[in-house]
């Protein structure tokens, strides 16, 4: 197991409805020499890849992102969730349905901060069906940036993001991958990662 998978053992609770909570190191109160070493893991998994702008969606993909552009030397962009219908044309637009809210965002980025000479690594704490990503992803296509990969912290592998996005080709990183988890009794299994990649 490596070091995130560990930690989710450890501290993550699995909730009915496919909703594993890290609530105590993820995404509510955060732990930043785990996010470090997330930060250095995306860093060994993208080497050799240029990024010049990392992009993410509020809220909890923020402080993971923060940290790992310490590693990449490259800004970070979030796309904002809006709820406003008037947006004017200096924005991209996306919709994304969320998964643990159930209900639908638009969500924007402004044109000043991507364009087209822009080489974007994506950074998200979960990959669950994968509308965030889409979204994010449509946001790059509009810009006309190029998209080199995408850094998530825990895939939830029995969920149909992860395949969506690897039959389409991008170069996506899940840290840890959950194949299956069981509220009842806590249990959790990772799907085991080529460690040497
Ligand atoms: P997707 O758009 O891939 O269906 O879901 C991704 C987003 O939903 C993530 O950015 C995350 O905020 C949230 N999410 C999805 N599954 C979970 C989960 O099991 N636990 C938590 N805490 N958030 C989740």
């Amino acid at each position: 197991m490596n070091f995130l998978e560990e930690r989710i053992q450890r501290d993550g609770i699995v909730k009915e409805g496919n909703v594993l909570k890290v609530d105590s190191f993820l995404n509510h109160q955060m732990d930043i020499k785990l996010f470090k070493q997330m930060g250095e893991e995306w860093k060994r998994r993208f080497e050799g890849t240029y990024i010049n702008k990392i992009l993410t969606i509020e809220a909890s993909g923020i402080g993971i992102a923060c940290v790992a552009s310490e590693y990449f030397d490259a800004p970070v962009v979030f796309a904002k969730k809006s709820q406003s219908i008037n947006i004017d044309g200096d924005m991209y637009v996306a919709e994304v349905e969320s998964f643990t809210h159930k209900c639908k965002n638009q969500v924007i980025v402004s044109k000043k901060f991507l364009g087209p000479d822009d080489h974007v690594l994506i950074i998200d704490d979960f990959l669950a069906n994968g509308c965030a990503l889409q979204g994010m992803i449509s946001i790059i296509a509009q810009a006309g940036a190029v998209l080199e990969g995408i850094g998530i912290a825990i895939e939830k592998g029995f969920q149909s993001g992860g395949r969506t996005i690897r039959n389409l080709g991008y170069h996506l990183e899940s840290l840890a991958i959950v194949d299956s988890m069981d509220a009842a009794t806590g249990k959790i299994n990772f799907r085991s990662q080529d460690e040497s990649k």
